[in-house]
Parts: C-alpha cells; structure tokens; sequence
C-alpha cells in the first residue's frame, strides 16, 4: 500500500467506525477509498497525495464562498484571538439574530444552535410543545439531522446504506412520526381529513437535497400552509440545506410562502458549527428561559463560529452574488447534460441556485420512487471517472451537489471537459 488515502484509511478504521465520522464519507456507496483532505482554497481541496479535485460538496453546503475565504479566514482569526467560548451572551449573536430575522421575514425570533440536527430536533420540541399534541409528518426521502423520531425513512446516507431506519431508535419514539410521499397532495389531504387535530407540525425539505435533489411542486407547498394553517399545525420549514442556497431568502422566497417555524444551518456557519431554528415571537415564545419547552448548548452562538457566519452572510448579500452562483451552477448542469446527450447517455441534470441534482434517468425526478429508479451503478462510474479526472462529486447517486461563488467560467469548463471523457467510456 503506497496511497497516502489508502494508509490513512487503513489507520482510520482501527480507531473510528468505519473510518469516518460521518458515514457517506467513506464511499461505501460508490466503492474505493475515501481521500483524505489537507487543504482547500476557492473552488478546489487537495487530498493526502497532494492529487487537487474541483469541489462540488463544498463541505455538504456550507462552502457558499468558496473555500478559505480570506474574509472569513480573518473574521475567525480576530474571534479566536480574543477567546473561544465564553458560555455567556454576546454582542456577535445579536448581530447573527438580527441578520437572520432580516433576511428570512417569517422569522421574527431565533436560537443559535452547533447543528442542523439540533435545530430540527429542537424545532420539533417546540412544535410539540405549542400545540400539545404529539404526532408529527415527514416526507419519505427527506433527511432532517438523525434526532430519533426523525430519523424515519430519511434519504442520504441512510438510503445508501438501505437502511429505511436506524437501529436503536424505539418504535415508540417514532410510531408518532407519519411518513407520506414527497410531492403527493391528495395523500397530504387525506390525513389532514382524518387526524389533522392531532397533528403537531409538517416538517419538509422544501427543496429537497439529500434523495438527490428534487423540488416540491408549488402546489405540494400551498397545500401543507394551507392545511397547517387550518388545523393548528406547524408548518416546518427545513431550510439547513437550502436556505442561503436556492437564493438569499431562502426556498420559501421562491414559493412565496411562509413557514411558521425555520431551521437553517450549513451557510450560516461558513464552515464552523451554526445552524438555528426560528420563527413567530409568539411560537418562539414557548422556549426556555420564557416558556416550558427547554433547550440549551455550551457551546451555542459560539464566538468564533459566529465569526465565520455573519461574514460568509454579509458577503452573501453582494450585489450579483446569488446571480452569479445562480448563473454558473446552470451553466454546470446544462454543459453536463449536453455532454451526456452527445454521448448518447440517458441522464439529466437539475438546479435551483447553487444547488444541483445528477440524475442517470431519462427525466428529473419529482418523487422519492422516482429517484429511486435511475442507474445507481451509472453514476457509481461516473463518479469514478471523474474522482480520476480530478472533480470531487458527491460520492453517492442520492446526494445533491453544491457550487461556490469561486466556481468561474474555467472551472465550469474544465468539469465538462471531464465529464465529456466519462461519458464517452461509461
Ligand atoms: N436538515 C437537512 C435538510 C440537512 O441537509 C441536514 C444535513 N445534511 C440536516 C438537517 C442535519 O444537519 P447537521 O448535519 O448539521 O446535523
């Protein structure tokens, strides 16, 4: 064994399960060696043998920016430098919280919180605790962190790895959660009609990026506020994927639609561990220390994670960003979709801001059981062929792929140039 991935994977798994400490990391589903990363910079990182990849993860999101801004490099610099954690409020978090309820108008409260799974696990607490009823819907395919009454039918890694559910999660804990098909009106009706007064919140990836990426039709969202709105439910809103993604105001912008509570992560943390749930001062009002539904962290608002957020949010909202990050992720999707079809390779291609979805399948999927029927095995040698090439793509046919505002007209070219060689061996 002389790859420096390979040693390292080979020491890893000695000491951490399965070698990583996040499971689709370790490229069970597309089969090889997970590389190891030293460095990254702009729209590229560079693994253990110095081999450099164009980034499309962008840390799974976060990376809006592009890596190692050298804005948000300084901002954490100054933060680290005049402590790392205090466990008492700071000015930064007002700032954050001020940011957040100004760019998304159905917050008018937040909580900071380390990660996107506390933020949806504490939003579900809340919207439990609000309306006093315990039942909960989710939708098959959508992933909303690993909290246990979540962690049902929930896309990414788990449909990597063919788990429906995880072990150890008590049928109890999660015989209140319902789970209906992504995109299905009528079904969504039907259980309104039936138990709607029991229903404590809808929880939903409105643009959904972890079973690869697939849109919620405009009338799948109109008919959940509606139905929420009518029955005393919450309507949740996951945004930790696609906030600060599809556009600077988030997926409910684009529907023109408000949640009543919003969780959001990745991008508002630039890299380091802020994700927050929010909503109505009145809902909001329920958390401790005002109201009985608890929730804390040691660790929440920290100051050096706060740092690298609110830059990465104040550059963000420079003029033409998001029609910059808009523009190339398109350019990405329809340069790859024609290089498939040059190639006469049945694939398609999907984007929403700078968010994109790989589909080896004739049309973009609308639905879970559509995902589920394109060519896995395709994708796995794609993947493979452009790992090779130098393009880092997501290492599963199940996940979303991310672009960054560093990804420039060069990058976008030389992806499909290399996309254009795998097609052609596929
Ligand atoms: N919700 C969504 C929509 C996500 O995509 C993720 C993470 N991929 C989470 C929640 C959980 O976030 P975290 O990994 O920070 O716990």
């Amino acid at each position: 064994m002389t790859d420096k991935n390979d040693i390292l994977f080979a020491r890893a798994q000695k000491t951490t399960p399965g070698g990583v400490n996040s499971p689709v990391r370790a490229f069970r589903s597309v089969g090889g060696t997970p590389r190891f990363i030293t460095r990254a910079a702009g729209p590229y990182f560079w693994d253990a043998e110095d081999k450099r990849y164009i980034d499309y993860i962008g840390s799974w999101g976060p990376a809006i920016v592009g890596h190692a801004h050298p804005e948000v490099i300084s901002a954490v610099q100054e933060a680290a430098a005049r402590g790392l954690s205090f466990g008492a409020p700071t000015e930064g978090e007002i700032e954050m919280a001020e940011e957040i309820c100004k760019l998304v108008p159905s917050i008018e409260q937040v909580r900071l919180v380390s990660s996107g799974t506390e933020a949806t696990m504490s939003a579900l607490r809340l919207a439990r605790g609000a309306t006093k009823r315990d039942k909960i819907i989710k939708f098959e395919g959508c992933y909303h962190g690993h909290a246990d009454s979540l962690l049902v039918k929930a896309g990414s890694g788990l449909l990597t790895f063919g788990n429906p559910t995880s072990a150890g999660v008590p049928e109890d804990f999660s015989k209140h959660t319902l789970v209906l098909d992504y995109n299905n009106c009528e079904q969504l009706e039907e259980v309104f009609k039936s138990i709607g007064d029991q229903i404590a919140c809808v929880i939903v990836e409105p643009v959904a990026g972890n079973m690869n990426l697939i849109r919620a039709t405009q009338e799948f969202i109109n008919t959940m506020r509606k139905l929420c709105t009518a029955h005393g439910s919450v309507l949740i809103f996951d945004e930790v994927m696609c906030g600060f993604r599809v556009g600077l105001h988030g997926a409910q912008a684009l529907y023109g639609v408000q949640a009543d509570l919003t969780c959001l992560g990745k991008v508002i943390g630039g890299g380091l561990p802020v994700a927050a749930f929010g909503g109505r001062a009145e809902l909001m009002g329920h958390m401790a220390p005002l109201g009985g539904v608890y929730q804390a962290g040691t660790l929440s608002g920290n100051p050096v994670a706060v740092a690298a957020g609110m830059t990465t949010l104040k550059i963000i909202q420079q003029a033409g960003f998001y029609e910059n990050l808009t523009a190339q992720t398109r350019k990405l999707v329809d340069g790859l979709t024609a290089a498939a079809k040059a190639a006469n390779v049945s694939f398609c291609a999907d984007a929403v801001g700078g968010m994109f979805g790989l589909y080896f399948a004739n049309e973009i999927p609308g639905s879970y059981a559509a995902m589920m029927a394109s060519d896995k095995e395709r994708f796995n040698r794609f993947f493979h062929l452009m790992l090779d090439q130098g393009v880092y793509l997501a290492p599963s046919a199940f996940e979303a792929g991310f672009v960054s505002a560093q990804h420039d007209d060069a990058i976008i070219a030389d992806t499909i140039a290399a996309a254009e060689k795998a097609f052609a061996q596929l």
